[in-house]
C-alpha cells in the first residue's frame, strides 16, 4: 500500500469562494489568481475550479500557456510581466496579458512594436504602479509619463491602471496604512481614463466598499485561507485542500523519556505519543513547534517533540481508542490551515503553496 499520507482537493469550495469574492465586489469583474500552481491545489484543478472567473492571473508565462493548451479561452494575466522580448512573442502566440512595471519592459516593446503590429498584435496591458510597497512598478510622480510612453506604442491595446497592497490586512498600519497606498493611486493616476484593478483577498474582503476596482486579483481566498486579520471560517471561506495521513505507531512511554530529533520533548508523566506519516518531506513546516494542534479520528490533540523529515509525533494520551491505522488531519477540514500556519510562525500560503510533489493527491 502507498504511504497513507494524501492531499484531498475540494474543487467544489474553489467554486464557492470565487462565488463569495464575486458577491463582495459586484460590478467588479474578476482574475483567479492561480500562480504557483493554483497556490499547491494544481494548475488544472484551479482552472476547474475558476472557471466562473473573468480570467485567471499568474506569475509563470509557461503555466500561461497550459492553461491555454488545457483549453482555457478568457483573459490570461501575467502578474509580473514579460522577463524578456521573447515572452512577448509568446503573449501574441496565445493572447496573453501583462502587467507592465519597470522601463526595461517599456523598452522591450518598443523595440518589437513593428514587428508585433505588423501581426496585428494588440497587447492588453497592467500598467502598474508602485504605490508603496515597493517591490514592482512606477512611482506615482513617474506613472503619468509611463503611461503615455505606454499609450503611444503601437501594438498596446488597453492599458489597465494597477497597484498591489503591503498591508491590506492591516488598516491601521503605522508605516503604510492602505489609505495611503489609494491615496498615492489617485494621485499617481489622476486624469488618466480605463480600468483600475487593486484589491488582493484582503482588499476584498475587508476593504471592498471603499475601493474602486474594474477588476478584482483574489488569491488566497479563493483556496479558503485567510488574507489575515479574522479567520477565513468567519469570512464564509470554504478550504480547498486537506492534508491527511495516518497513525503508522504508537510508543508508550514513562516520565523522563524523550521524544524525536533533539530530544527536544521529555514526558513528566506516562504518555502514549503516536506516529504520523507527515514530515518536513511532505511540505510540513519543521518549524512547527510543541503544541501544534493537528486531529485524530477528529479529535484535537496537538504535536510533540521535532517534525522529521518522514515523519511527526502527537500526544495520545487523552485518545485511548486511537491506534495504529486512525486518521490524522494535518490541515484543511476541521483544521484550519492557518492555524497550523500561525503556530509554526508563518502563513497558510506558505504551506499550501510548499505541499511536496511527493504527496499523493485526489479529489474530493
Ligand atoms: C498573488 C497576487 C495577488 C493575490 O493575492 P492574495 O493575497 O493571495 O489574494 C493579487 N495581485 C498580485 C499582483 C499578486 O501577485
Amino acid at each position: 500500500m502507498p504511504r497513507p499520507i494524501v492531499a484531498t482537493i475540494h474543487v467544489d469550495s474553489m467554486k464557492h469562494n470565487l462565488a463569495l469574492a464575486k458577491a463582495n465586489a459586484p460590478g467588479a469583474k474578476a482574475w483567479g489568481v492561480l500562480k504557483a500552481n493554483g497556490y499547491g491545489h494544481g494548475l488544472e484543478r484551479a482552472m476547474r475550479g475558476f472557471a466562473d472567473a473573468d480570467g485567471l492571473a499568474l506569475v509563470e508565462v509557461d503555466n500561461a500557456v497550459r492553461l491555454r493548451e488545457m483549453g482555457w479561452n478568457k483573459p490570461i494575466l501575467l502578474l509580473e510581466g514579460y522577463f524578456d522580448p521573447a515572452d512577448l512573442e509568446t503573449m501574441a502566440d496565445y493572447g496573453l496579458q501583462a502587467a507592465v512595471h519597470c522601463k526595461e519592459q517599456l523598452e522591450w516593446l518598443e523595440a518589437k512594436q513593428a514587428d508585433l503590429s505588423a501581426r496585428g498584435v494588440q497587447f492588453d496591458l497592467h500598467l502598474k504602479m508602485n504605490s508603496g510597497m515597493n517591490r514592482l512598478g512606477f512611482m506615482p510622480d513617474a506613472y503619468a509619463a509611463a503611461h503615455a510612453r505606454l499609450s503611444a506604442i503601437s501594438c498596446v491595446g488597453s492599458i489597465t491602471m494597477i497597484t498591489h497592497f503591503a498591508n491590506a490586512d492591516d488598516a491601521e498600519h503605522p508605516l503604510l496604512p492602505i489609505a495611503e497606498q489609494v491615496r498615492r493611486f489617485e494621485q499617481g493616476t489622476a486624469g488618466l481614463a480605463g480600468s483600475r484593478s487593486l484589491s488582493n483577498s484582503a482588499g476584498v474582503l475587508m476593504h471592498q466598499k471603499t475601493l474602486r476596482n474594474d477588476w478584482i486579483r483574489p488569491g488566497i481566498m479563493l483556496y479558503g485561507g485567510t488574507p489575515g486579520g479574522v479567520t477565513a471560517e468567519s469570512f464564509g471561506l470554504q478550504p480547498c485542500m486537506t492534508l491527511s495521513s495516518e497513525i503508522i505507531g504508537i510508543q508508550n512511554i514513562v516520565a523522563g523519556d524523550v521524544v524525536g530529533y533533539g530530544s527536544r520533548f521529555q514526558a513528566e508523566g506516562p504518555m502514549r505519543i503516536g506516529v504520523v506519516a507527515c514530515g518536513y518531506a511532505d511540505g510540513y513546516p519543521r518549524s512547527a513547534p510543541m503544541g501544534t494542534p493537528a486531529l485524530v479520528d477528529g479529535v484535537r490533540t496537538q504535536l510533540v517533540g521535532r517534525v522529521s523529515m518522514d515523519m511527526l509525533t502527537v500526544d495520545l494520551t487523552d485518545l485511548p481508542s486511537a491506534r495504529v491505522g486512525s486518521k490524522v488531519t494535518l490541515w484543511g477540514q476541521g483544521m484550519p490551515v492557518d492555524e497550523v500556519a500561525t503556530a509554526a510562525g508563518t502563513i497558510g500560503y506558505e504551506l499550501m503553496c510548499a505541499l511536496a510533489q511527493r504527496v499523493p493527491v485526489v479529489e474530493g
